[in-house]
């Protein structure tokens, strides 16, 4: 009931805040990023252009963060830009290149909760991350201690294992170098499980991915590399799934200096949405290569190179011009996309909290009355509260892959103990009843039917048998509730 009470007087606190922000928003000027260069040659003009667009936008997206850090996203869809691709598509690569910031990365499934990352830009003022995650949250200076602290996250939260868990971990970035937008990464598309990863890995990964992207509020960014049939893809499948329209659906061609030579015409038709057309289209990049990375290529030197790729290129460099390839013109165009969503989401939103808050008071008002006095009330009472506390337990132990939540993963361990316990006294169980019988039968030999105190002497024996297991069943007990 407490956090009841809590949760509502958010609601009340956030709606408020949410029509200021609509207020303030229509009172600014509407903004669009698209032609900047053309509209403003002179860098100052357009540097103020880019701060007025930062602060219309901006207002806008910590609204939904706001919202998201209490909780709010379990209740109702909260518009999101949610990451997805096959493994090693280029995923992190890109979030890399947006944030400035080494991400985890490797071989094999590396991303194994849902990252939500906050990009936050400063005027001025020194580099600051914050990682967030059930209940733990720490504050760092250095952003090469990001890779080892989201690694330490996954680790606590889906285990040491190559296993996955859908806990947000939260990684708040802010710096004069990133732009304003709010992400979240999720684990890559797998179909082959690894030695130590669970049969139904892909499964799991994919049930993760639908969690995100089937909301009619989440922008879906969907990674594919140049390189491979971008129609056959996974993800681009999923996204069409989830998007039929492909409305929300946004694809980010990776790896262009990795296209087979011949196949340029091709990547640019897909790039035109000529061939599978989404509404909000596509864009190019190129990101740091491993050999990039060996060399230790530093992120301003790669986006450099990148725009110096695409200007030299014989097939993409028009892109470059259309708004269509580069990283800086992916940020540009996420956060115009993310903003534009979110206002676009905002009246549904309040209608959304407002149903919420109608909800949450009416829940109250049961509790606030306790249990009915009228005897004839008092069955269907119990009765609602035993059903709820059953299929809360139901709930809870077949819901969610995480150990943190599901039951079976979590006592599985307490619950073998107490079946080989059981099966170790099977053996002399069986041969204690044979004893029984035997010495029964002797002393009743020629006698007829058994009679009733006969079986009493059969249930004692039972009974004590039953009365040797009380003792370390209690002990089990005792074991599962720590677990808390
Ligand atoms: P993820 O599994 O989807 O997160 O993929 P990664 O971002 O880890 O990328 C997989 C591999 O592709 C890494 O070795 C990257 O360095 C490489 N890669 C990513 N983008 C590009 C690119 O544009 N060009 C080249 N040559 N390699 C890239
Ligand atoms: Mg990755």
């Amino acid at each position: 009931m407490g956090l009841l009470k809590e949760k509502l007087s958010w609601l009340c606190v956030e709606e408020t805040a949410e029509r200021r922000q609509t207020m303030d928003y229509d009172k600014k000027s509407d903004y669009d990023f698209q032609g900047e260069e053309s509209l403003f040659p002179d860098r100052e003009t357009r540097e103020t252009f880019r701060n007025h667009f930062i602060e219309t936008v901006r207002p806008l997206i910590e609204l939904i963060d706001s919202l998201r850090l209490i909780g709010l996203d379990e209740d109702i869809g909260l518009p999101s830009i949610a990451v997805v691709g096959d493994q090693s598509s280029g995923k992190s690569s890109v979030l890399e290149a947006l944030s400035g910031v080494a991400l985890p990365r490797g071989s094999g499934i590396v991303t194994r909760c849902p990252l939500e990352l906050k990009l936050q830009r400063l005027k001025n003022g020194p580099w600051t991350g914050t990682i967030s995650y059930s209940g733990h949250r720490e504050t760092f200076n250095d952003p090469l201690k990001v890779d080892n602290l989201v690694r330490e996250a996954q680790n606590k939260l889906a285990g040491n294992s190559l296993g996955i868990c859908d806990e947000l971990i939260t990684l708040e970035i802010s710096s004069p170098d990133v732009c304003d937008l709010t992400l979240i990464d999720l684990p890559g598309i797998t179909r082959v499980p690894v030695s130590g990863q669970p049969e139904d890995i892909g499964d799991q990964i994919k049930n993760l991915i639908l969690k995100y992207i089937a909301k009619s509020e989440t922008i879906i960014l969907v990674v594919v590399p140049c390189n491979v049939d971008i129609a056959t893809t996974e993800a681009l499948r999923m996204a069409q799934n989830s998007d039929p329209e492909g409305l929300r659906t946004l694809a980010i061609l990776t790896k262009p200096d990795l296209i087979d030579r011949g196949a340029e015409i091709d990547v640019l038709n897909i790039v035109q949405g000529k061939v599978i057309p989404l509404s909000k289209g596509y864009i190019i990049v190129r990101c740091r290569g491993q050999s990039d990375i060996n060399d230790r290529i530093p992120f301003d030197k790669a986006m450099e190179a990148e725009l110096e790729f695409f200007r030299n290129h014989n097939y993409f460099s028009s892109l470059l011009n259309d708004g269509k390839a580069s990283i800086q013109c992916l940020a540009d165009k996420l956060t115009k996309e993310l903003a534009d969503h979110i206002k676009k989401s905002l009246p549904t939103l309040t209608v959304q909290i407002q149903n919420k808050r109608l909800d949450l008071q009416r829940e109250l008002k049961n509790y606030e009355q306790g249990p009915p006095l009228e005897e004839e009330r008092m069955g269907n009472y119990l009765n609602d509260i035993i059903m709820e506390f059953s299929d809360q337990i139901y709930e809870l132990s077949r819901n969610g892959h995480s150990r943190d939540k599901n039951i079976y993963a979590l006592l599985g361990d307490e619950f073998k103990k107490w079946d080989s316990r059981l099966r170790s006294t099977e053996e002399s169980f069986k041969a204690s009843v044979i004893e029984m019988i035997d010495k029964y039968n002797e002393k009743h030999r020629g006698r007829e039917l058994l009679t009733l105190s006969e079986f009493c002497e059969y249930e004692c024996f039972i009974k004590e048998h039953v009365s040797t297991l009380e003792e370390p069943a209690l002990e089990m007990l005792k074991q599962v509730r720590e677990h808390d």
